[in-house]
Parts: structure tokens; C-alpha cells; sequence
């Protein structure tokens, strides 16, 4: 299936709620959301129909498809990998799905969104323990050190991204230090993931 290459706001629309895809304007009044709150399209005023349980358990697996930027078959991978590590497997996949690279990007501030990190991680500007990688999926595991390679610090773009995040809070899994060098020191727990995601939704879905 072809990455979705239309106008994301559409995506929020869809779900009725913000998955703050585009950075900076998300937060103003400038996001649609905030301005045209129903469903794209011509029925869009429609969305309030009751949607039907296996509906209600599609649209959440869509919402956390779309935060993270993944594919459908990607997405049915993670979950296969929660499925087989010990625990919940709802929230195996959430934790599996903030330790990608790009995510994790985004989360210490080099990114205003998940779609501008992966951009990033694919122009090759950071590195994984000394070694550049440029695979957006790539996930990281605790021990694992995230960097801009040397040639990307002082690079402008990183500089303004990480002022105009300072008030964004690093996830305390990641340990972020004065260098702008961070170490994953835990896996993500549930309590960290601060996306309205009812995962117990998707599992019910995938268990169909
Ligand atoms: Fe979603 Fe951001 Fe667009 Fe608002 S501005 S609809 S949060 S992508």
C-alpha cells in the first residue's frame, strides 16, 4: 500500500480529533480542526452516525497508524512483535512503535512532527551509537545512543527546532544531555506515551 500523500489535515479530520502532523500550525488557530470539526468530504457532516463496534476498533487503529506515520502492512508487523513479547500486547505495541527512530527524533525536539523527523532520519543526520542510519523504522533499544552526525550539529535548522521545542517534555525513557546527545534508558512505558490511544481497541481488532 502507497504512503498516504494527501493533505494530512484531512487525515485529523477523518478521526475527529488533532494528530498533530504539521508541526507549528498545529498549535494555532490555523489548524482545521479547530476550524472545520466534522469529516472531510461530502457527507462529512455525517460523522456522528454511530459507528459499529468493529468501526469504532478500525477508526483507532487508523488514529495510531497515522500518529506514527505507518503503513498498513508495517503496522500489522509491530503488532505481530507485541503479540510475542511477554506482557500487554496493546501496550507492547505502543512501546514498540515510540521506539522508532523517527519518533524518537521527534521526541527530543529535533522535529516539529513525525513527518518532518522521518524526512530527517532519511537525509541521513543522525546516527545510532557512532554509526549513521537512515532508515526511519530503525528501532532503537535501551543502551542505544541518538545523535546529529557532526556535520548536521550546527546546522541551523536543528538549532531553531530544539529553541522552539524547549518547552516540549523529553520522555523519561530518553536521557537527553546538555550536548544534545541522547541515551534510551528504558523501554517506553505506557505512562509515557501521551497519545489518546485506546489500544486494548486495536488488539480486540487484530483478535477478529
Ligand atoms: Fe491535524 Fe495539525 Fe492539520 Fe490541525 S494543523 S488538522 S492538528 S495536521
Amino acid at each position: 500500500m502507497a504512503r498516504y500523500t494527501g493533505a494530512v489535515c484531512r487525515l485529523c479530520r477523518r478521526e475527529g480529533q488533532k494528530l498533530f502532523l504539521k508541526g507549528d500550525r498545529c498549535y494555532t488557530d490555523k489548524c482545521s480542526v479547530e476550524r472545520r470539526n466534522y469529516a472531510p468530504g461530502m457527507h462529512g457532516n455525517a460523522r456522528n452516525k454511530k459507528l459499529s463496534e468493529y468501526g469504532v476498533q478500525m477508526r483507532e487503529k487508523q488514529k495510531a497508524k497515522r500518529y506514527y506515520g505507518v503503513l498498513e502492512s508495517q503496522f500489522s508487523d509491530y503488532f505481530e512483535m507485541a503479540n510475542k513479547k511477554a506482557g500487554m500486547t496493546g501496550e507492547n505495541l505502543l512501546s514498540i512503535l515510540e521506539t522508532r527512530l523517527d519518533n524518537v527524533v521527534y521526541r527530543l525536539g529535533f522535529a516539529m512532527s513525525r513527518a518532518e523527523a522521518r524526512q530527517l532520519v532519511r537525509h541521513g543526520h543522525f546516527t545510532v551509537n557512532g554509526k549513521k542510519v537512515d532508515i526511519p523504522s530503525y528501532l532503537v533499544k535501551v543502551g542505544d545512543v541518538v545523535e546529529l552526525k557532526d556535520g548536521s550539529r550546527s546546522l541551523d535548522k536543528f538549532k531553531g527546532a530544539l529553541e522552539a521545542n524547549a518547552s516540549r517534555v523529553v520522555p523519561k525513557w530518553l536521557d537527553m544531555d546538555k550536548n544534545n546527545v541522547a541515551k534510551v534508558v528504558a523501554e517506553p512505558a505506557r505512562e509515557d506515551i501521551d497519545l489518546p490511544i485506546e489500544e486494548h481497541l486495536i488488539v480486540e481488532l487484530y483478535s477478529k
